[in-house]
Formats: structure tokens, sequence, C-alpha cells
């Protein structure tokens, strides 16, 4: 190849020419793409660059002359074929930085890289108008769709309502509960078009936090009841009773992760947790945890979860069913809300779904929600703060229940050295409530000592009666 090595470069089938050459103008390596452009027919090697560029560079004693500044650059040129026509390029030549004397070519036709260039856009501009086609014809056919499973649903019900032998009851039931299963199905469908077209909203306005999460829990109260689950939900009684946000969009997201929940579980339990974590101005941040105890997800599935029509695996679909598009629809809408959504999981053990969103609060709501914090802070760091350590008071009532749901959080989360931090809290809390309160701080304690998770949980079942 001559003086010197082009093997270390990947430069044999780039697109752009690449020439070596030496001071006396000698080519001693041209590329494919060199001579299928200057037409060589594979004999450039060997010949001078003033033939390539001969406006630029000219033949003299030693070698040759050139006015053309060496640099990184890049110049135009006319480059001439072997037959002497010639096209314009785009150049850059340098020296070498290890032998002075051989310098580099890099050439671009211009003619191509302007049609490459518009063939560029002309492919994005096609695969947009692909993509929007697609989207209006997804839009279009969910909607049709909807139509007539909504006009079967209608129809069943009224039959539901009618007098009927058992068997055409248990047929009609089963009906009734397909097509609510294909409108779930449309309607992802029809949300995740929207948002991959960029052309979904969210329509926030002022709604009961409380209320909404109520909601939720009875969604899925006869699912939990039919698999026999055990079912804990805990709201902070920091996060105010009225929030600003999607509401709709947010019930959607629980109600993912919680049929998701209940899907994957046969036994055990599920709980669902939310806090307040974080507070700017008018708006705070809340944090929702999904947990159960259900078959898991291996580690490395966690990342596939998150992405369009990915479900685990195939055996998993056959058997429970959905679309895959669950989770990424969540996620774009977590994101939207100005959140994150994330997994844990351990196969065999449960999965812990968590995702935060920033919603508004109204300014008397933001007073309330200020004020619980500075009672959080204070909680038994102050003397003065009788009204908290009294047992009974509201303020009292709201810390007590804050902690014991922490507490239960972090037994959640076998986390039992803490769960006994938030006991102690809990204990001092309950100073002077009745006899029975206390025998029952006490059986919890021991139970949290003894890292007995159903006792504990027997426990605070009781507890939530007296409360
Ligand atoms: P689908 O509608 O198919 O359930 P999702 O996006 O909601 O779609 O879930 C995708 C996949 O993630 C599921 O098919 C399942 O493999 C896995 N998955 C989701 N939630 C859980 C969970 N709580 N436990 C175990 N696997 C889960």
């Amino acid at each position: 190849m001559g003086a010197y090595d082009c093997s270390i470069f990947p430069v044999k089938d780039a697109l752009e020419m690449i020439i070596i050459f030496d001071r006396t103008g000698k080519i001693s390596y041209a590329n494919d793409a060199a001579d299928r452009k200057l037409e060589y027919g594979g004999e450039l090697c060997g010949r001078s660059i003033c033939d390539v560029f001969a406006n630029d560079f000219k033949s003299a004693e030693n070698g040759f002359e050139t006015e053309y500044p060496f640099g990184h650059e890049p110049k135009n040129l006319v480059a001439y074929r072997r037959n002497l026509t010639c096209f314009p390029v785009e150049a850059r030549i340098v020296s070498s930085e290890t032998e002075p004397d051989i310098y580099i070519c890099m050439a671009n036709d211009i003619h191509e890289k302007e049609y490459l260039s518009r063939e560029i856009a002309q492919v994005k501009q096609d695969a947009e108008q692909a993509m929007k086609v697609k989207s209006e014809f997804v839009a279009n056919v969910t909607h049709e769709l909807r139509t007539p499973v909504n006009g079967v649903l209608g129809n069943v019900r009224e039959l539901l309502d009618r007098e009927l032998d058992e068997q055409t009851e248990k047929s009609l039931q089963l009906i009734e509960r397909c097509c609510g299963d294909m409108n779930k199905i449309i309607n992802n469908i029809l949300d995740f078009s929207k948002l991959e077209a960029g052309k979904f909203t969210l329509e926030p306005r002022r709604f009961h936090f409380r209320n909404m999460m109520d909601y939720v829990k009875g969604q899925h109260i006869n699912k939990i009841t039919e698999k026999g689950l055990t079912f804990f939900m805990t709201v902070s009684p920091q996060i105010p009773e009225y929030v600003i946000g999607d509401e709709l969009r947010i019930v959607q997201v629980l109600n993912n992760l919680l049929s998701n929940a209940l899907k994957f579980t046969a036994v055990g339990k599920v709980t669902v947790e939310v806090l307040k974590t974080a507070q700017v101005n008018d708006k705070i941040e809340l944090f929702f945890l999904v947990i159960d105890t259900g078959i898991g997800i291996d580690k490395s599935d966690e990342d596939k979860l998150f992405q369009s029509f990915s479900q685990v695996d195939a055996s998993i679909s056959r058997k429970y069913g959905g679309t895959g598009l669950g989770l990424n629809i969540c996620k774009q809408l977590v994101e939207l809300m100005g959140g994150r959504i994330g997994v844990e999981s351990q196969t065999g053990k449960g999965s812990a779904f968590s995702f935060s969103i920033w919603v508004g609060v109204s300014g008397e709501e933001e007073e309330v929600s200020q004020k619980m914090d500075v009672v959080a802070q204070n909680l038994l760091g102050n003397e003065d703060e009788g009204d908290i350590r009294r047992y009974g008071t509201p303020e009292n009532m709201d810390a007590l229940k804050r902690n014991l749901s922490k507490l239960i959080l972090c037994v959640e989360m076998d986390n039992w050295e803490k769960a006994e931090m938030f006991m102690d809290t809990v204990k001092q809390l309950t100073e002077g409530a009745p006899r029975e309160i206390g025998r029952v701080m006490l059986r919890l304690k021991m139970a949290i000592q003894k890292a007995n998770y159903d006792k504990v949980i027997a426990e605070y079942e009781e507890l939530q009666t007296f409360l």
C-alpha cells in the first residue's frame, strides 16, 4: 500500500473519498469510494494528486505546488475523473500527525451530499406522513369499534335487569365482562396513539383526593375479595383534602398498577400507599406505592416493562392476557404529570411499583398542608406541642395515623429497624389512651421486635378499629 499504513483506519468502505499522498504528490492509497467516483478502475494508486485536483495542485520540480490551506476546515475543490470530466467536492486535506510528509484527503461529492440530504428529508417526511396516517387509522378503527361494543354492552345490561334463568344470567355476565375488557383495550390503544402522536393533553381540575382513592379501591374490591387477598390502603394525612390535577389520569395509572398487582398475585396482600414528598409554592409532589406479593419480575426484564407492547414473556400473556401497553401508557402519563415511574421486584416474592406526580394545591389547602408539615416536623421535638402529645386531639390523631402508616410501610418493605423507630413515636403518641389501646400497643411492639409480619398486621387492624 506504500509508505503509509492505512489498515488502522476503517476507511476502505467509507462513503467519503479518502486519498493519501506524499510530498511528491504521489497517491499511495485510495479507498473504494475514491477509486469508483474518479473512475480509475482500481488504478488510482500511483497517480498524482495533481491529476485529481488539477485546478489547485500543479506539478512542480519536487512534487506539487498549491495554495490550498491544509487543515480540518472543509474547502470546495473540483475533482477530475480519469476521463477529465469533473465534479465539485467538499474536501479536507491534512498532513499526517506522525509523518508530516504524508497528506490525507477526505472529500465528499457535493451533488451527492445534497442529493442525500434531500433524500433523507424526503424519507423523514414520508415516515411522518405514514405515522400520521397510521395514527388516524388507529383512532378511526378504535372509535368505530367502540360503538358496536357499547351497543352490545347496553343491550346485555338491559337483558340482565330482567328475570333470567341461572345459565342465561351467567352467559350474559360473561358477555358483559368481555365487553368491558374490549373497551379497556380500545381505550388503551386510543390513549397510546394519542400519546405517541403528541396529541395528548391533561385536564387538571380540583378534586377530593381521598374520595378518588376510595373510588379506586371500590373498583377493585370485588377482585380482592374474589381472590381472598389482604388489602391495605394508606394516605398520608399530610396530603390536603383537595388537590388540582387530572383525576381521571391519576385513577388510570393507579387502576393499571392495581389490576396488574391483583392479576399477578394469587396469595398474600396488596398495599397502596400515598405520601407527600415535596412542596414548592403551590405545588406538591405525591408519591404512590403499589406493593404486591405476587409472581414478581426478573431483574433483566424490569427495563423492558415500560416499553410499548412489552410483556415479560409469551407464556405470561397467554396465561394472564393483556396487550403490554398499560405500563407504557402509565409511564407517559406520569411523565406528563411531571413525575417518574419505577419498579423494584423479586421473582417469586412480589413487586413494588412506585410513581411520583406533581399536583397543585389551592391557597387554603396550601396553608393546611404546610401546617401539617410543621406539625410533623415538630413532632415530639417540642415540649410546647401539647396538642400532639395529648391523646385524642385532632393533631394527635393525624400524627398517630401518619406514623402508623409509615410504620406499616416499613414493615411491608421488611425494614424492621425503621419500623421500631416509628413504633416508639406511635407509643409516645398514645400515652394516656384508653387501656385497651395500650395493650394493643404492647402487642404491636412485641410483634415488631420479633419481626412477625402476620402478627403486626393483625394488631394494626385491631388498632384501626379503635382509631
Ligand atoms: P398488560 O396489559 O399486558 O398487563 P402492562 O404494560 O400493564 O400490560 O404489563 C406488562 C407486563 O409487565 C405484564 O404482562 C407482566 O408480565 C408484567 N407485570 C406488570 N405488573 C406486574 C406485577 N405486579 N407483577 C408481575 N408482573 C407484572
